[in-house]
């Protein structure tokens, strides 16, 4: 019983530590939201309990239970979550000039790879007897939130800016969630879901500062180490936010070392826009760290990442870097990835083709590399940059002359 495996919740910047089972969100040592904790694990006690195949089949996330944050006697909130396909692309391969696989995690529950996480804690929530959950969003996380704590009979109360795509606005509130948009940026909206559990005592999925997400999140790592285990790639591609979904995948794959059960680690490759660069530009130590943020990718659209730290280990750890991509550059992106081969990926979902594209030109990625880029939002939630990137419809009249004066 318990949850012997988790020994404790180590701050990323003093080192110090807090009992696992506690409901603490970041090291009160720091100012703000700074201090963010780390879930250690006792990897002995990870591996025993580890008793599935290292096989390449992955039926959801929670064939590593194992190592989720959770108590034994847990009954795990799920819509099976992960488990996504890896698939072979070999006409993006051509497009790009370099080989290519795709791990879709569009195909989640609610359309975003942040389904990994919303399933561990809201686990964590019931399992703290927590009736209420929350968060600050750019909309991805309200609508995965949303969908979890309806499967969980929790409440949900949700912080977006108002300028989401409708898309993501429409989902949460069919999970009946109330969504409440607040006139301001994700930023602001952050600082005030921040407040909010200070105030009313929700249980908060906040990326970054909930240690737990993070855990969720580093299944994706777990699998592409399993899914990959005969044939690893060079590098793993995926497009950083606040920063909690590239360490997470980072995280699961050095574990997947550390524990035997793979040869190697690919190196990240992170994918910023151009208009929200603040994690490519801390760890490429640029002076002027730009805290706006502009950009068509709304799911990456953040000012003030509150994961640098970990997302810069990621990096440094596995021997990656970081690229920056113009939203021209995304919208091409999206364009190529779903015309190539029919995979559609929401702008953020997308950059990553972007980033290798950029990354190949810069000579970071040599042709002779193999990339898997992950995809991590599902197209169907954002139509407007859609059309933006295709151009849109054309009409014409109900008659074969029109189709004749065209294709004949
Ligand atoms: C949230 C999100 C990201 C970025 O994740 P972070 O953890 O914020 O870095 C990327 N793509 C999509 C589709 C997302 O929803
Ligand atoms: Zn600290």
């Amino acid at each position: 019983m318990g949850m012997d495996h988790v020994t404790s919740l180590r701050c990323t910047l003093c080192g110090d530590r807090y009992d696992p089972e506690s409901v603490v969100y970041t090291c009160s040592n720091h100012e703000g939201v700074t201090g963010i904790l780390e879930v250690e694990y006792d990897y002995d006690r990870v591996h025993d309990r580890f008793d599935a195949a290292f096989d390449g089949v992955v039926p959801s996330q929670w064939k590593y239970r194992a190592f989720l944050p959770v108590r034994d006697e847990t009954e795990p909130v799920t819509l099976h979550e992960g488990g996504t396909e890896l698939i072979e692309t070999p006409r993006l391969s051509a497009e790009l000039g370099v080989e290519t696989v795709v791990k879709d995690d569009g195909h989640c529950p609610t359309g975003v790879l942040k389904d990994r996480a919303s399933s561990v804690s809201t686990t964590k929530a019931r399992e703290h007897g927590r009736d209420v959950v929350t968060c600050a969003s750019t909309g991805n996380a309200a609508a995965s939130l949303a969908g979890y704590a309806a499967r969980a009979g929790l409440d949900c109360r949700l912080f977006v800016p108002g300028d989401a795509p409708e898309g993501k606005l429409a989902q949460p509130l069919v999970y009946g969630a109330d969504v409440l948009a607040v006139d301001g940026t994700y930023d602001e909206a952050y600082d005030l879901s921040m407040a909010v559990t200070e105030t009313f005592g929700w249980y908060n999925r906040n990326a970054a500062v909930n240690p737990f997400q993070v855990e969720g999140k580093r299944t994706v790592g777990l699998e592409l180490a399993e899914q990959t285990r005969t044939d690893p790639p060079d590098w793993v591609v995926v497009s950083m936010g606040d920063g909690c979904t590239i360490y997470g995948a980072w995280k699961g794959l050095r574990e997947s070392h550390e524990l035997g059960f793979v040869d190697d680690t690919p190196k990240m490759l992170g994918v910023q826009s151009a208009g929200a660069s603040a994690i490519h530009d801390a760890f490429h130590d640029h002076d002027d760290v730009a805290d706006v943020a502009d950009t068509v990718a709304d799911s990456i659209a953040v000012g003030r990442p509150r994961n640098t730290v970990k997302a810069c280990t990621a990096l440094s750890e596995s021997g990656g870097t970081s690229v920056v991509v113009s939203d021209d550059e995304i919208l091409r992106a999206e364009r190529t990835l779903g015309s190539t081969e029919g995979i559609y990926a929401e702008p953020a979902g997308a950059a990553p083709v972007a980033g290798v594209r950029k990354a190949l030109a810069a000579g970071i990625v040599e042709e002779d590399e193999r990339v898997c880029l992950v995809v991590t939002g599902n197209g169907l939630k954002d139509t407007e940059s859609a059309m933006a990137a295709t151009g849109g419809i054309e009409h014409i009249a109900p008659d074969l002359e029109d189709v004749t004066e065209r294709y004949a």
